[in-house]
């Protein structure tokens, strides 16, 4: 008998992926994956770590995380028949949702958005569908809607902010897509901490809304829920894997939201720096910088240049993300993350350097 091959035994949806490539960092300053550069005080990490001291790492963590989930509850005042799932990550719970669909089903996002709804819809056979965003980076309403009408998408994914291009969707629109769809809408409110809007209050029916704590300053721990009515949730609970959140990131992020306020301040402090970071940028010949409502900035920069540009601030030890491959309305971009004062003056004077040498 022949042995297997890896071309016979995997499906084709698999076969055809390429991996999710994630740069090297090491040595870099880095502002390319939206973490929130501040770390804790020692005076935190002692409670912290006393916290820690307690948890039982032979026994198995609690599978419904209840003590995090009621937290996360009270802290977003879910109402009465609103029901929360936890993942690992958010990138989990996506997962959940696009594996609970039939064969054959139809996803609907936006091009460009977060690409993993692409990618868990391609390598699960699924029918993905990315509709260009208008050249101001809005909802394209009329080919939303009619994209909707042709496909029937079981899924429709809206981060919001939108990531990799950092702003908020007009509402009305949102709401217009919510009302044609037949099936779910997911907002994905990843970088809500830097947004000050939401659609939390506005779950029910087929809108459900997606958070996670990585962009707010928690990647290490993968902690992300999703907000839905009980008999959407019940049936992801179904899928999920029984001891998802394992017990240190239960007690982690239930320590660190006992003290919020070190993570309000941080987030405050990243919007002051958006700010400076946006003008800063637009005063720059050649670049134009998008108004962002996340921790991160996309621009523009010359016509064929983007690579190059990229290419020489890395060469002065700063990783960014260069999405000018993407292509579309991301060509000729880049997107960096907002850091601390010294780092983004550091990004600052390396892409100066680096506009001077094109
Ligand atoms: C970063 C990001 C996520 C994934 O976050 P994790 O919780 O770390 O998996 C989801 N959606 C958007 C839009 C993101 O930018």
């Amino acid at each position: 008998m022949s042995k297997f091959t890896v071309q016979t035994l995997f499906r084709p949806e698999v076969l055809a992926l390429s991996a999710y490539h994630v740069a090297d960092a090491q040595g870099f300053i880095k502002l390319d994956a939206m973490e929130n550069p501040y770390t804790w005080s020692n005076e935190l990490k002692q409670g912290w770590l006393e916290k820690l001291k307690n948890c039982s790492l032979n026994r198995y963590p609690d599978p419904e995380a209840l003590e995090l989930t009621n937290t996360l509850k009270s802290l977003n005042k879910i109402p009465d028949g609103i029901e929360l799932l936890l993942g690992n990550g958010s990138d989990e719970i996506i997962q959940l949702l696009l594996m609970a669909l039939p064969q054959n089903s139809h996803v609907l996002s936006t091009t460009p958005s977060f690409v993993m709804y692409k990618q868990i819809s391609d390598y699960l056979g699924l029918n993905y569908h990315g509709i260009s965003l208008r050249a101001d980076l809005e909802l394209n309403v009329p080919a939303m809607l009619s994209a909707i009408e042709q496909h029937n998408p079981a899924i429709i994914f809206l981060a919001y902010p939108n990531n990799p291009t950092g702003n908020l969707f007009d509402k009305n629109a949102i709401n217009q897509i919510i009302d044609t769809a037949n099936g779910l809408v997911i907002i994905d409110e990843a970088y809500e901490p830097f947004a000050n809007s939401s659609f939390m209050n506005h779950v029910k029916n087929n809108v459900l809304v997606m958070r996670t704590f990585s962009k707010l300053g928690l990647a290490g721990l993968r902690l992300g829920y999703i907000a839905g009515e009980c008999d959407i949730i019940e049936q992801l609970h179904k899928i999920r894997l029984p001891y998802n959140i394992n017990v240190l990131t239960q007690a982690s992020v239930q320590f660190a939201l006992e003290h919020k306020d070190v993570f309000d301040e941080q987030t405050s402090a990243i919007c002051a720096e958006r700010i400076l970071m946006l003008l800063a940028l637009n005063l720059l010949d050649g670049i134009t910088a998008f108004e962002s409502a996340a921790n991160f900035i996309l621009f523009k920069t010359p016509d064929n240049q983007a690579t190059k540009i990229f290419e020489a601030i890395k060469a002065q030890g700063v990783l960014i993300k260069n999405v000018h491959p993407q292509g579309g309305l991301l060509a000729n971009c880049l997107r960096v993350t907002v850091g601390t004062p010294d780092e983004n003056l550091m990004f600052l004077k390396a892409l100066k350097y680096a506009l001077d040498l094109t």
